[in-house]
């Protein structure tokens, strides 16, 4: 059975990095029926921020990425957290030392800082503490002198596979004598993440490219231990459009800010399954239940992919065009409501008429902002090239429509519908000759959210009166 994790650090908000990992880590186990595992990693308690490990959890959440198991809190599965499994890593630990796979170190900040390669700001340490004798080591705990754990790299190479990037190779003298227990008791990230993705039986370790260096260093742990090697996907590294690495710290790309702005969690997590993956068709939107069919990491690239807003905001339109009609007006009903004073007018009509126009759902006042008040327009907006329509056919069509509606008393579409198309008929002229200039006459704009023929019914016998009239008005002059 496929297991794989999700293992962030609660160190601020959710960026869109770590929700494509989230998502691709997720499809990889549902992909086979496998088991998908949410893992907060904050053994870094100086980076810990209050308050991130639940922005993660709602994120999910809201994404629909529910992970399979974990502690019950009240009567869901919480995620595993590794502050909380701190005994566990000591252990391990000196069960390395014991068999001669990493040592105590008891150097001082200020001997560590004299290592420190200033230049390069790196710090190469010089195994100065594994040639303690077990006597002077003893003595050393004994006094309760403050001790870090490190792991001994052997001599030679490191070879692992990656699904993605294939075979890497690493020289071992380029690795670091590294950190596994800190002076504070707490594993570092390095050596938690191999005893828990072990203990935790994960099959696909998936996080991304800039991973990749640290990756010979836990195959050499698995090797310390005689553990099995769990299955690498690194995921290519997300940029601006300038290039640049997507950052947190930055402030990019934060989940949390793109839904205040009015993405939809679908949009963008669909957005998100192909900045780095494409699948075999070029289909572009996909649910997803779909990704769970179709995701398959061979499909997964090694080059940077540039995040772009523009398509984003394409996806979030997609979306809105595919909602059903009664959420849409749940999401829509409130600002619909807002942007027409008219009392009379069918919000939810309205709601329809706009769903397949928008973006963001912010845009909608803008587009219904001629029922309240038809705006100021020129006779320009007769002109259509393609409908054919001049000022002076255009008036010609207003004047007979005008005398056509003052007698209709049924201001419904299927009547007004037949009204106006019995005077096309009549008229002999192409309906655009009619229905071109009737828009514009009770719309003011250059276009509008729906026809001619719903405009007037939402506007009402009266108000449509009026606007044709003053249309005819501004023509005769
Ligand atoms: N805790 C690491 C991070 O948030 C995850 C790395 C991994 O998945 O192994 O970047």
């Amino acid at each position: 059975m496929i297991r794989t994790r999700f293992a962030p650090s609660p160190t601020g908000s959710m960026h869109i990095g770590n929700l494509r990992t989230a998502l691709y880590t997720y499809l990889i186990a549902k992909n086979k029926g496998g088991k998908f595992v949410l893992r907060i990693e904050d053994t870094d308690q100086v980076r810990f921020v209050e308050g991130a490990t639940e922005i993660i959890y709602n994120t999910l959440k809201t994404m629909g990425l529910l992970h399979d198991e974990g502690p019950d809190v009240g009567g869901n599965y919480g995620p595993y957290t590794q502050s909380e499994r701190i005994g566990s890593y000591m252990k391990y630990a000196v069960e390395l030392v014991e068999s001669k796979k990493a040592y105590y170190c008891f150097c001082t900040k200020e001997r560590l800082e004299t290592l420190t390669d200033e230049k390069q700001d790196i710090m190469q340490y010089d195994r100065h503490c594994l040639s303690l004798n077990d006597e002077e080591i003893k003595k050393n705990l004994d006094n309760n002198t403050a001790f870090v754990i490190r792991q001994i790299i052997p001599e030679g190479s490191t070879t692992f596979v990656d699904e993605g990037f294939g075979e890497i190779t690493v020289d071992n003298a380029t690795l670091d004598d590294q950190v596994l227990i800190k002076s504070d008791g707490f594993a570092t990230y390095n050596f938690a993440n191999v005893i828990d993705d072990h203990l935790m039986e994960i099959t696909h370790v998936v996080r991304g490219s800039e991973y990749l260096s640290s990756t010979p260093k836990y195959n050499l742990l698995y090797e310390a231990f005689e553990w099995k090697v769990p299955i690498y996907v690194h995921l290519p590294l997300i940029v601006n459009q300038d290039g640049a690495k997507m950052s947190k710290r930055r402030g990019d790309g934060s989940v949390e800010d793109l839904m205040a702005e009015g993405f939809l969690p679908e949009a963008i997590l669909n957005y998100i399954a192909l900045l780095g993956w494409s699948p075999a068709n070029n289909q572009e939107v996909f649910s997803l239940e779909e990704l769970t069919k179709v995701f398959d990491t061979k499909r997964i690239s090694k080059s940077p992919s540039a995040f772009d807003i523009v398509k984003l905001t394409w996806f979030n339109g997609e979306y809105f065009k595919k909602m059903d009609s009664d959420e849409f007006f749940k999401l829509s009903e409130n600002i619909v409501k807002a942007s027409v004073k008219k009392a009379c007018v069918d919000c939810k009509k309205l709601s329809d008429m706009v769903k397949s126009r928008i973006s963001f759902v912010k845009e909608i006042p803008e587009l219904l902002d001629f029922i309240d008040a038809l705006p100021e327009y020129s006779t320009k907006a007769y002109i259509h090239k393609k409908m054919k329509t001049t000022e002076e056919n255009s008036l010609i069509s207003l004047k007979e429509a005008l005398e056509v509606l003052k007698s209709q008393e049924d201001f419904s579409e299927k009547s007004l519908h037949d009204a106006v198309f019995e005077l096309i008929e009549k008229m002999e002229i192409k309906n655009g000759l009619m229905l071109w200039p009737l828009r514009a006459a009770l719309s003011g704009k250059e276009s509008s959210p729906c026809g001619a023929i719903e405009l007037l019914e939402i506007l009402g016998k009266e108000e449509s009166l009026r606007r044709i009239e003053k249309g005819i008005k501004m023509l005769s002059k």
